[in-house]
């Protein structure tokens, strides 16, 4: 696989400060398929100051204009998309399918709306005797995660540009070649010099120096909520702006109007997608105590279809794997029924699990309440409505979920959810809907309108 051999500064890739690497391992076959830079604070140091050096420029470059070179870097993603794919299957080990319609297909989708979105957002507005600008923030440092390589990166960028920020972005280290495509088709799209800034490096060392970078004005970090916390904390002391997409225990609430079968097929599917590497994954399917055998049979027979390598891919990393099967082992050791797949490894190599279904999950069980991040799915009964909203809202998590049944009961129970985003009957993503947590899920939001306010502040001038 192709891979740059230094960071993308200040328009240019220029070698490392130090000569560390890290390695990409393909998860399917456990191969070392290139290296890149392993970055260092001088590293994030250099990228800031270009970022830096770039930010008045592009601040004032008419919001026409950054909607040009965003379509522009849209049309590079879009002619590029086959090779964006083949690299996240190679990093990531998604199945090709998925790479191509969600892992390369979105990203365009999501360039393209804030495209469209930097023309026609109105960054002056009165209000009584006030003018009101909405100006960039300034420097962004973006802080991406593995599970979705291209769209984190583009969630986070693409507004940003929109907005007349200037990014340095950190990508997860397990998938650096998809982040260093992104920045290939930045510079063939043609924003200037520094407007977009890549170091590719570990977390602890170039993504805590690029949260912690005084010329950093807004931190936008996407990854687990340990991680969060303390970039919340550091922003918090340093009373910079910060966006936080964090982890997801998202509820599947079954209600007894509901088409069952459908409910716990989309169900199944929504999970077993990506591996089970979804934040907004619905890993706990509540469903009504008369109809919840049946459910069960249901889950069972669904997630036979999902053969590893085939279907569904592997793991991101030897590391995600063993964290995903002590959860298998944990909920078969605090009583939890196994009603499909289970902790032994489906194939010799490659980083795969068994699509796992469990039954009689208790609220109070480990795999109830912690993000597993695998394709594990947990078969939860309720008595009555209160009842599956106590289990529904009863975890630190609000990122999203789902509600089945007759329509105006299923949006009541909705509007009880302590949740960011709830699928009604299987509603379709929609990459304008602003997309967030309540609760340890988050701070913020991404995606459309809301997504482009994050990186923006407010002056206000009377008259
Ligand atoms: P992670 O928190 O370990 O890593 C995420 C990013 O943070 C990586 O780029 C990593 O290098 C960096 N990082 C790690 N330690 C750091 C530090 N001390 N300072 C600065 N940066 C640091 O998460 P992960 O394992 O890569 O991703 C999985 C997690 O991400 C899951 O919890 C998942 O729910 C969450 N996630 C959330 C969303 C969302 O939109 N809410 C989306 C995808 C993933």
């Amino acid at each position: 696989m192709k891979a740059h051999d230094g960071m993308y500064i200040g328009g240019t890739w220029r070698p490392a400060a130090g000569a560390d690497t890290i390695a990409v391992v393909n998860p399917a076959d456990e191969q070392v398929i290139a290296h890149v830079p392993a970055g260092s604070p001088e590293d994030v140091d250099a990228a800031v100051r270009a970022a830096r050096d770039a930010f008045p420029g592009w601040a004032a470059t008419a919001p026409a204009d950054r909607a040009a070179r965003i379509a522009a870097l849209r049309d590079v993603l879009a002619a590029r998309a086959d090779e964006i794919a083949a690299t996240v299957t190679a990093e990531l080990g998604a199945p090709p399918k998925l790479a191509e319609t969600v892992h390369a297909g979105l990203p365009i989708l999501v360039a393209g709306s804030y495209a469209e979105l930097a023309a026609s957002y109105a960054f002056e507005e009165k209000v009584g005797n006030s003018t009101v600008l909405h100006e960039p923030v300034g420097v962004v440092g973006a802080i991406t995660p593995w599970n979705y390589p291209l769209h984190q990166i583009v969630a986070k960028a693409a507004p940003a540009l929109a907005a007349g920020c200037t990014v340095v972005l950190k990508p997860a280290e397990d998938t650096p070649l998809t982040a260093q495509l992104f920045a290939e088709a930045v510079h063939e799209a043609g924003l200037p010099a520094g407007v977009f800034n890549l170091v590719t490096g570990l977390g602890p060392v170039a993504g805590q120096a690029l949260a912690e970078h005084p010329g950093v004005d807004l931190v936008s970090f996407t990854g687990s909520t340990a991680v969060g916390r303390r970039i919340g904390a550091a922003a918090g002391g340093a009373v910079k702006r910060v966006a936080l997409e964090l982890g997801g225990k998202s509820a599947n609430v079954i209600l007894p109007g509901a088409d069952l079968g459908r409910a716990v097929n989309v169900g199944i599917a929504n999970v077993m997608s990506n591996s089970g590497q979804t934040c907004s994954a619905w890993t706990r399917m509540l469903v009504h105590k008369d109809r919840y055998e049946e459910a069960v049979a249901l889950a069972a027979e669904a997630v036979a279809k999902y053969v590893p390598g085939d279907r569904i891919g592997p793991l991101v990393s030897a590391r995600q794997r063993e964290r995903v099967l002590g959860y298998i082992e944990r909920g078969v050791a605090e009583g939890a029924r196994l009603v499909a797949g289970g902790p032994v490894a489906p194939r010799g190599t490659g980083y795969y699990v068994s699509p796992t279904v469990f039954a009689d999950v208790t609220p109070e069980m480990t795999i109830a309440q912690e993000e597993i991040f695998g394709p594990v799915v947990s078969l939860m009964e309720y008595e009555d409505e209160d009842d599956a909203l106590r289990i529904a809202n009863g975890t630190v998590y609000g990122l999203a979920g789902a509600v089945w049944g007759d329509r105006d009961e299923a949006v009541a129970f909705a509007r009880r959810m302590d949740t960011g985003q709830v699928d009604i009957n299987g509603g379709r993503f929609n990459p304008l809907a602003p997309f967030g947590g309540y609760k340890q899920s988050g701070v913020g939001r991404e995606l459309g309108t809301h997504g482009l306010a994050e990186y923006l502040h407010t002056k206000s001038l009377q008259f």
